[in-house]
């Protein structure tokens, strides 16, 4: 059966690093629409020039574009046996998009981190990402030297070593402003989930390794049979 997964929660919940990481050792892709977005505003493609302003300013761009988006990515081969979804959907009408788009595919199991806000401006004025590979850091937690491991060394990431570099929307001003759009368009989204049998909520102020153990509880008993660890 496809292991299907959708990572719900505010920007600097830890989504992209437990997406990473539990697609990694499931063997299904992760689809993060925010890192797909980044690549394309990276490469200067006419998506990228399309929604690079929107992105700064931490809005969201247009449900159309986004939704085309995944459904394109989802209905690639290497989708089909699973996936875990990172900053999709993000809207009423993304998360109806997202039951047509899987509709015959299995269950979707949905995953809430939770975090106070004051704790996500904190971490995200320490997040960093590889400008090469879009690898994940943390300012606060990772000593300098610890760094280098955490970036997944593209070609360009071993010639030069990895650039680590401050999202330009994870300034405190656009975090808020992300956090309110977070509040208003996408909370209210995950209540239109939370009846549903296949919702579980995860307490994201644990450690990461706790945070890691939750989610495979989480997927197991949604599932009703257990996942590997
Ligand atoms: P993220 O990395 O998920 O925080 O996404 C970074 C930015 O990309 C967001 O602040 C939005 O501008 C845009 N974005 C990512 N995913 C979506 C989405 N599902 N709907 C609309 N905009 C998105």
């Amino acid at each position: 059966m496809a292991l299907n997964l959708v990572m719900l929660g505010p920007p600097g919940a830890g989504k992209g690093t437990q997406a990473e990481r539990f697609a990694r050792e499931h063997g299904i892709p992760k689809v993060s629409t925010g890192d797909i977005l980044r690549e394309a505003v990276h490469s200067g493609t006419a998506l990228g020039q399309a929604v690079q302003a929107v992105m700064e300013r931490g809005e969201l761009v247009s449900d159309d574009l986004i939704i085309g988006i995944v459904g394109e990515r989802l209905t690639r081969p290497d989708a089909l046996a699973g996936f875990v979804l990172d900053g999709f959907p993000r809207t009423a009408a993304q998360a109806k998009a997202l039951d047509e788009i899987t509709a015959l595919r299995g269950p979707v199991i949905c995953v809430e981190i939770k975090v106070p806000d004051e704790e996500l401006v904190r971490r995200v004025r320490g997040r960093r990402v590889c400008d090469d590979c879009g690898a994940n850091a943390d300012a606060f937690e990772h000593k300098p030297d610890a760094l280098s491991d955490l970036c997944q060394n593209t070609e360009r990431c071993r010639a030069v070593g990895p650039k680590w570099v401050a999202r330009s929307d994870d300034s405190e001003t656009v975090v808020r402003e992300r956090l309110k759009i977070y509040w208003r368009d996408t909370r209210p989204m995950i209540e239109y989930y939370s009846a549903r049998p296949t919702f579980r909520v995860i307490d994201g102020l644990q450690s990461p390794e706790q945070v890691r153990e939750a989610l495979v509880g989480a997927v197991a008993s949604a599932l009703g049979r257990p996942v590997a660890q």
